[in-house]
């Protein structure tokens, strides 16, 4: 079995990887080169369905003899409290389309900054969506914690910089990746996925 990860984003390739060492992990871009995907649903769990759905039925269509593929995308974000949720399921083009994580940040901080708010407590969501043997599959993970207006960190990825998690000092730009590895939102629902494909495969 091959696990294909429906994702171009490299900060997930590489958090996939590390918490699915057992599999022998793929990217949709391996083997099917480039593929837009269209997100516009409005909720995680919708956008993560139609990415995973997306990769799997263009990989029927090119591997008809293989059936045996486990594909698993992630839709995930981050919800500021002091700014009515924001960005939410807009995370990644929260500045535009195409926008980069610095752009992002920065409109997450400038936003902060007109309400002359230094911080606010915010949370990520992802929400994995499995496709195997044709059926779907769905986990939900949260993180919670808070935003600063600085940028403090190289590590991680996205948002990661500005976010403190709960019980911590630091951003998840300073914290080990060993750490966001045991407390993130996307290994909480990578772990409830483990569970699924205990029963499923
Ligand atoms: P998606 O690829 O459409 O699901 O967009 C996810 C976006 O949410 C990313 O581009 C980041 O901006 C943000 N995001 C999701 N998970 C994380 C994380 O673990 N760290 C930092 N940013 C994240």
């Amino acid at each position: 079995m091959t696990v294909v990860i429906a994702s171009g984003n490299k900060g997930k390739i590489k958090e996939f990887k590390k918490l699915l060492p057992l599999y022998d992990v793929k990217t949709f871009k391996e083997l099917l080169g480039d593929i837009e995907i269209i997100e516009d649903a409005n909720t995680f769990k919708g956008n993560a369905i139609k990415k995973a759905r997306t990769i799997y039925d263009e990989l029927l269509l090119k591997y008809p003899n293989q059936n045996d593929f486990l594909v698993i995308a992630d839709d995930s974000g981050i919800s500021v409290e002091e700014l009515n949720n924001e960005p939410n399921i807009y995370s990644a083009r929260y500045a535009g389309e195409n926008a980069t994580d610095k752009q992002n940040n920065e409109k997450l901080t400038s936003n902060l900054k007109a309400k002359n708010l230094s911080k606010s407590k915010a949370y990520y969501t992802a929400c994995i969506a499995m496709i195997y043997k044709n059926e779907v599959h769905t986990t939900h993970g949260w993180m919670y914690g808070e935003v600063g207006v600085a940028e403090i960190g190289e590590g991680g990825f996205g948002y990661d910089p500005l976010f403190t998690p709960i019980g911590y000092e630091d951003t998840l730009g300073v914290l080990d990746d060993e750490v966001k590895k045991s407390i993130s939102h996307r290994a909480k629902a990578v772990s409830l996925a483990m569970k699924i494909l205990d029963v499923i495969l």
